[in-house]
């Protein structure tokens, strides 16, 4: 039975490796060089945690793209998918079905906006948001970030500030770029104590120069994610909401990563008591389960789609399995008083990193809200010398990411910085699990940097 055993084992290994192959040999991987693409197989997956193809347990802090909130295979979700399949697979996008019926009112509800439209993830959610924008204002504008990232689709890439949109341009015409809230290393080199919140009124002298009647909306991140979670002053979005009332001008918060229990609450903009005009989400809507994207409009835009055509629509807008995968995955949210353990993880998450970035020489700067944090590491603490360039990466890092996974800990890196973004089903447990891990990467970091400094 032993020689059965063996012979099994390792016809399964075969076969992951020949998945593996499969996959290289016959699709295209996202944001990737073909050939230096390395993806790993996932076999299985439970909570935070997955297996891969030689059965070794990872733990994932990026939540599958910061986006699996309610962690892998909820039961309750799960079922509410099996379910759904059974009674009603598809309906075309002009019908009415129940759970979408459930799930507008139910978003309607958590956000204090009006009416919902679905997409399939994200960046179709952003396309439509500034197209409703455009029909709603009769204006064509629209003031994005530079630290930033909407979507991968032709509009919602050009609307990205970061470097993946330079592909793809010229892009769409009638974006406008700003600069970011990033106050440590704020690029009108001021202090957050002592400025004037640059941040928001060089803004308005955009919007002099751009023409203020041709500015339709500001479309920012709830807060930014995958440039670095850049969390703004407590006034930032004050400030920005009269500026935007002020002109005219529509708010459109993209909630896609920040929203949905990430940071504690439905909406990241909802720690700074304002209401945005258009919100996008994705991602956290159905916890990745389903593909789902939204754009939730206020009752003046709603008003205005009364009467006037809404020029926009997907096959599968508003899809029945995806609408029931978010009503679970909302009601779990609740049920599980997920965002309650937000905040509790949270705190010790940020306690945790505040230490890491007293410990260590190579961190410049941590950033958390919530379970949505970042480390950004620097060659040296004073000159705060990003470890990487911006768009590149170093040695370094590359050295940190392969640390990481050797010790099976999945974390999302890119240039400088170290995302922490599991499942908010997480427990103390198993994120002090994953951070004893990134404190060992990180201190074979500064061992790389006093070496090079002493040679
Ligand atoms: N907006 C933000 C803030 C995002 O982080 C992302 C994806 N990472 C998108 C939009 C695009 O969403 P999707 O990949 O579902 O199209």
């Amino acid at each position: 039975t032993q020689l059965v055993e063996i012979e099994a084992a390792q016809a399964a290994e075969r076969t992951s490796q020949e998945i593996v192959q499969e996959n290289r040999d016959y699709t295209l991987f996202s944001w990737s060089v073909q050939g230096a693409a390395n993806p790993m197989l996932m076999k299985r997956a439970e909570g935070v945690y997955f297996w891969d193809g030689d059965d070794n347990r990872w733990l994932d802090f990026s939540a599958q793209l910061i986006n699996m909130n309610v962690g892998h295979q909820h039961p309750k979700v799960l079922e509410a998918i099996k379910k759904q399949v059974d009674e009603l697979c598809f309906a075309g996008p002009g019908f009415a079905t129940e759970p979408r019926g459930v799930l507008g009112k139910k978003l309607a509800e958590v956000t204090g906006l009006a009416k919902a439209f679905f997409t399939l993830g994200g960046s179709e959610a952003n396309e439509n948001a500034m197209k409703i924008a455009r029909l709603f204002t009769g204006r064509n504008k629209i003031i994005t970030r530079y630290r930033s990232y909407h979507g991968a689709t032709m509009g919602s890439m050009t609307a990205s500030g970061d470097p993946r949109r330079w592909p793809v341009e010229p892009g769409i015409p009638g974006v406008v770029r700003a600069f970011d809230p990033y106050c440590y290393r704020c690029p009108f080199g001021q202090k957050v104590e002592t400025c004037h919140r640059e941040c928001v009124s060089h803004i308005e002298e955009i919007i002099q120069m751009e023409g203020p009647n041709e500015i339709a909306a500001i479309l920012v991140e709830g807060i930014t994610g995958s440039n670095g979670i850049l969390v703004p002053p407590d006034d930032y979005y004050p400030k920005l909401r009269a500026l935007c009332d002020k002109y005219g001008i529509l708010l459109i918060d993209d909630e896609v990563m920040s929203g949905f229990g990430r940071t504690g609450k439905y909406l990241a903009t909802q720690h700074y008591g304002i209401k945005p005009d258009i919100v996008t989400a994705a991602k956290g809507l159905t916890s990745g389960y389903m593909p789902l994207g939204t754009v939730i409009v206020s009752d003046p835009i709603a008003q205005y789609f009364e009467t006037h055509m809404l020029y926009g629509g997907l096959t599968y807008s508003g899809h029945p399995v995806s609408c029931a995968a978010a009503n679970a995955n909302l009601a779990v949210y609740e049920e599980e008083q997920i965002f309650e353990n937000v905040d509790t993880q949270g705190v010790y998450l940020a306690d945790r990193l505040n230490a890491i970035k007293d410990k260590f020489d190579c961190v410049g700067d941590v950033r958390s809200i919530g379970l949505f944090s970042v480390i950004e590491l620097v060659k040296d603490k004073a000159s705060k010398e990003p470890l990487a360039p911006f768009n590149g990466t170093s040695a370094e890092m590359a050295k940190l990411a392969m640390y990481l996974k050797s010790q099976h800990l999945y974390a999302f890196t890119r240039f400088n910085m170290l995302w922490v973004c599991p499942p908010l089903v997480i427990t103390q447990q198993q994120l002090a699990e994953g951070l004893d891990i990134i404190e060992r990467g990180l201190a074979l970091v500064d061992e790389a940097l006093q070496h090079s400094r002493n040679h």
